[in-house]
């Protein structure tokens, strides 16, 4: 079963609606969306959106951003330097977790500025911008893969009882084929691209994908159905982090576990190379956690945190692992 345009239209209809700030070309307005009141505190989004022109999508829609931890406005606040353009990176002026006031909108999202063509488009960047750094950099991710590294399949393989498990943010499904036999893998995934190929692995075992935002791909999953989740180098890119984890929660098992891999910015390396850190990725990174903001947001959202040893968050590291449970 590979769930599609139909509950990706859900996405789009029951998100934020738009609103009289809207000055783009969008045409008559969305149906639904009716009725999403914001609540401080909750990490919903503000309804204010706008159509922004960029170097390599042209005219996208872009969604201005409470802060996704606090619900806290920031608009005309400082801005942290580190960001190009117009993406306005900022610390929240209540609760100081760092992110991207402004996110390109999920329907962008599933085709135009797909992840496998912004990663591209944001590689030419790097290239273009930093060419020595950028080569130094890609020699040194190689030499790092030589060295044993963390695995989230291998730590479900540890840490999870054998059954169903979601991969959120599962890309083309390719990492999750590393999962043992004792698990049947699903997946949620925004690209249209992506979930097809993902799905197609999948089904041969048992799951499925999903191709819609993960906050309504969850949703159509029942409560207590999975062993474990993964969400790899995913949260990072997630517009509504909160209400993912929420939802999460109650897709989980009282014995599952999930294992959260994202960019520290709490790292040595960014504070040593600054804007040329390889964490800041523009506009696809729209949450930068650090090990306290992390620990934050997973408590809030009921999670207890089974591991979380410093060398899951080693300052020399740009990555940092977290396995949390209910
Ligand atoms: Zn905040």
């Amino acid at each position: 079963m590979f769930v599609t345009s139909r509950l990706y239209t859900d996405a789009v209809t029951t998100g934020p609606s738009r609103s009289t700030m809207e000055t783009g070309t969008g045409g008559p307005g969305t149906p639904g969306g009716g009725g999403n009141r914001v609540r401080p505190g909750d990490g919903r989004l503000n309804d204010r959106t706008t159509n922004q022109e960029t170097v390599d999508f042209g005219d996208v829609k872009v969604i201005f951003r409470l802060c996704p931890n606090c619900g806290h406005d920031n608009q005309g606040s400082e801005k942290i330097p580190y960001c190009p353009d117009t993406w306005d990176m900022t610390a929240c002026a209540r609760c100081a977790f760092i992110y991207l006031e402004k996110s390109v909108a999920y329907e962008e999202l599933l085709s135009n500025m797909a992840w496998e063509k912004t990663s591209k488009a944001e590689e030419k960047r790097r290239a273009r911008s930093r060419p020595i750094s950028y080569r130094f950099s890609a020699l040194t991710r190689k030499r790092l893969h030589l060295f044993p590294r963390k695995n989230a399949a291998l730590l479900v393989g540890r840490y999870a009882r054998p059954g169903r498990v979601l991969d959120l943010g599962c890309g083309d499904g390719g990492p999750a084929q590393d999962l043992s036999e004792r698990f049947v893998p699903f997946g949620i995934e925004i690209s249209a691209t992506l979930a097809q190929r993902a799905n197609a692995v999948f089904e041969r075992r048992g799951g499925h994908v999903v191709n819609a935002p993960c906050v309504t791909g969850l949703k159509t999953f029942p409560d207590n159905y999975f062993s474990a989740a993964t969400l790899r180098s995913y949260l990072e890119h997630e517009l509504k982090p909160k209400e993912v984890l929420h939802e999460l929660f109650r897709c989980m098992d009282d014995n599952a576990v999930a294992v959260i891999k994202v960019p520290n910015y709490g790292c040595v390396n960014r504070m040593v190379t600054g804007r040329n850190w390889c964490g800041f990725r523009f506009p696809d990174h729209l949450n930068y956690f650090t090990p306290s903001s992390l620990r934050t947001m997973v408590r809030d959202c009921g999670f207890a945190i089974r591991r979380f040893t410093l060398m899951d968050h080693l300052p020399t590291s740009d990555n940092m692992w977290m396995i949390i449970g209910k």
